[in-house]
């Protein structure tokens, strides 16, 4: 009689399980196909048990000290958009593929990641970023928010519950969306489970985070309340189509603003490119880097027609931060 084992004619590495499963099916006694089923029962779950133990405990990370780094720069649909054959969206030069709006900083005393898009996962490999120490929003919306279940396996990196900087609405949101996190059932899973978050709330007061200082804008995004964020000398303000005259003062000064500019005609809630060239103009940053761009704005072309100092950003850019301990 054919060996069920695992070790011989059963289940192994490389080899999947339905191939094995139907392997000589035809005229074999049922007792044997029994036998294998349970087999493939028992291989799989060793199988969850092998990888719940390959978790490794020493992430590969670049070292990215001193840097902000742009995991995304598109607009909500990510671009190139599905289905779209727009001069844009078939440009074969990289930086016209924008995924969904992110930030990655390296403050003092580690990773601080700006949003949780839906390609975060792809974003981090990209950047070789096997780290994230702490996670700061600056709304709720889906393409900020929905790759959040890839923050899972930090808290297992880190050892305890991943720090998220967050208002009230995105922490309520965060709650209801992803309400598997907070199941006490599911917190009972080891860290890499489930999400495990240690929420910290952002009320427009400076944030000590990671040995640096970070100053929350208050902006309106249309209807929406949104947070900027001032670390040092440099300015990350999205998803706005208005800067309210109270948060001008805590944008002067600045050596880069980065601002959302989606596209040439207006927009109810973000930056028309004109309004975000006027608003470059009035804030007098050094530099200006667009972001949140749809595929209107084809990269050589746009960056052609801006004044000295304003370009678009692309994903993948890195600029120095000027933050030191
Ligand atoms: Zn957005
Ligand atoms: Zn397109
Ligand atoms: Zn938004």
């Amino acid at each position: 009689m054919q060996t069920t084992s695992l070790g011989r004619g059963g289940w192994q590495p490389g080899r999947p399980v339905s191939e094995w499963a139907n392997a000589g099916r035809c005229g074999e006694h049922q007792g044997v196909v029994r036998r294998r089923w349970s087999s493939i029962v028992v291989a799989q779950f060793l199988l969850l048990l092998h990888n719940e133990d390959a978790l490794s405990d020493s992430p590969i990370s670049r070292d990215i000290a001193g840097q902000l780094v742009f995991l995304g720069t598109g607009t909500s649909h990510g671009i190139p958009m599905i289905g779209c054959g727009c001069p844009t969206c078939t440009n074969s030069n990289p930086k016209n593929q924008r995924t969904r709006c992110s930030l990655l900083l390296g403050l003092p005393q580690g990773n601080l990641l700006v949003d949780t898009p839906p390609d975060l996962r792809t974003q981090l490999l990209r950047e070789g970023i096997g780290l994230v120490h702490a996670v700061l929003y600056t709304h709720e919306h889906a393409d900020h928010l929905f790759g959040l279940d890839d923050l899972r396996i930090f808290a297992h990196y880190l050892g305890h519950d991943l720090p998220v900087y967050c208002d009230r609405s995105v922490e309520a949101r965060i709650r209801t969306t992803f309400d598997y996190a907070f199941d006490p059932a599911t917190r009972q899973y080891p860290a890499g489970g489930v999400p495990r978050l240690a929420f910290h709330p952002v009320t427009g007061e400076p944030l000590q985070l990671l040995g640096a200082e970070v100053m929350p804008i208050p902006l309106r995004h249309g209807r929406y309340h949104v947070w900027g964020y001032r670390f040092g000398n440099v300015a990350y303000c999205t998803d706005t189509n208005q800067i309210p005259p109270e948060s001008q003062p805590l944008l002067e000064g600045l050596d880069v603003l980065v601002l959302d500019c989606l596209r040439q005609r207006p927009h109810a809630t973000h930056f028309s490119l004109d309004e975000a060239v006027e608003t470059a103009h009035r804030l007098a940053p050094k530099r200006t880097l667009f972001t949140h761009v749809c595929h209107d704005l084809e990269h050589e072309a746009t960056n052609a027609t801006l004044p000295p100092g304003m370009e678009l950003a692309y994903d993948g850019m890195r600029i120095p931060l000027g933050i030191e301990e």
